[in-house]
């Protein structure tokens, strides 16, 4: 099973349905579309009434992160898992690098996924090293630490998909070469078998710049589970190109 997650950020308003109800018509027709499945994560605002016109759909809603408690607090402007599950959220987007650049330590993260995970929320979890630490050459260490200090094995695998989204590749228009990627895949696999063991290791995916273009270099890397999908995910005609194109 392949997954297409789309991450919408802060972007989109009740009319913006529209995008999603063309994706919805061409998965749910898609002779492929037993081989993968779409999650689409809109602002907060959106999730209550894109849950309940998606429910039983073809495609499923999900939420961008949340506060790090688990369900009511007097922190203003905050919003819980618990929230975001009870208006009809399935998965919810942890650890983007926007979240943790805006102060989201490993520390605050395992929470988030602790009551997420608590809250029946199927946790897409986000790692990925910047342009110095690439260049420096210490990504394997960098994404080692990132995964190791968060994940632990009473969270079990099942529960979660991890997200590789390099820094420097996010919005850039640049991606990994295909060596690069392929050794980054493995070594993400190798340390999420070790803590979660074979029978539930966690799916990975790749983000970062996918487009209805590049995606025919990803083909190959079997490795790859899937993709988290950001600006191409805002349109329905690059997001549904994506999938064509990844089967054709
Ligand atoms: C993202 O921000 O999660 C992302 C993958 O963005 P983009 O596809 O626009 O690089």
């Amino acid at each position: 099973m392949r997954y297409f997650v789309g991450n919408w950020k802060m972007f989109g308003v009740p009319n913006s349905i529209g995008i999603l109800n063309k994706i919805n018509r061409f998965v749910s027709k898609d002779k492929n579309n037993k081989k993968y499945r779409v999650l689409v994560s809109p602002p907060f605002t959106l999730l209550e009434s894109f849950s309940k016109i998606f429910k039983k759909k073809a495609i499923r809603i999900g939420s961008q992160n949340c506060f790090h408690k688990d369900y009511f607090s007097s922190n203003t402007g905050a919003i819980s898992p618990y929230m975001v599950r009870k208006v009809g959220a399935e998965f919810i987007i942890i650890g983007h690098s926007d979240n943790r650049a805006e102060g989201d330590s490993n520390k605050l993260l395992q929470k988030k996924v602790l009551f997420s995970i608590k809250n029946n929320l199927k946790v897409i979890f986000c790692i990925g090293e910047n342009k110095t630490e690439k260049r420096k050459k210490i990504t394997g260490k960098v994404l080692k630490s990132q995964i190791t200090k968060v994940l632990i094995k009473k969270f079990n695998g099942k529960n979660i998909i991890l997200a590789y989204e390099p820094i420097w590749s996010i919005g850039s228009g640049k991606i990994p070469s295909e060596k690069d990627l392929i050794g980054t895949i493995r070594l993400i696999k190798k340390t999420l078998k070790k803590i979660f063991g074979t029978k539930s290791v966690p799916k990975v995916l790749y983000g970062g710049s996918v487009d209805s273009k590049n995606i025919k270099n990803f083909k190959k890397i079997i490795e790859l589970d899937g993709f988290l999908i950001g600006g191409a995910s805002k349109s329905s005609k690059n997001f549904i190109d994506i999938i064509k194109n990844y089967y054709r």
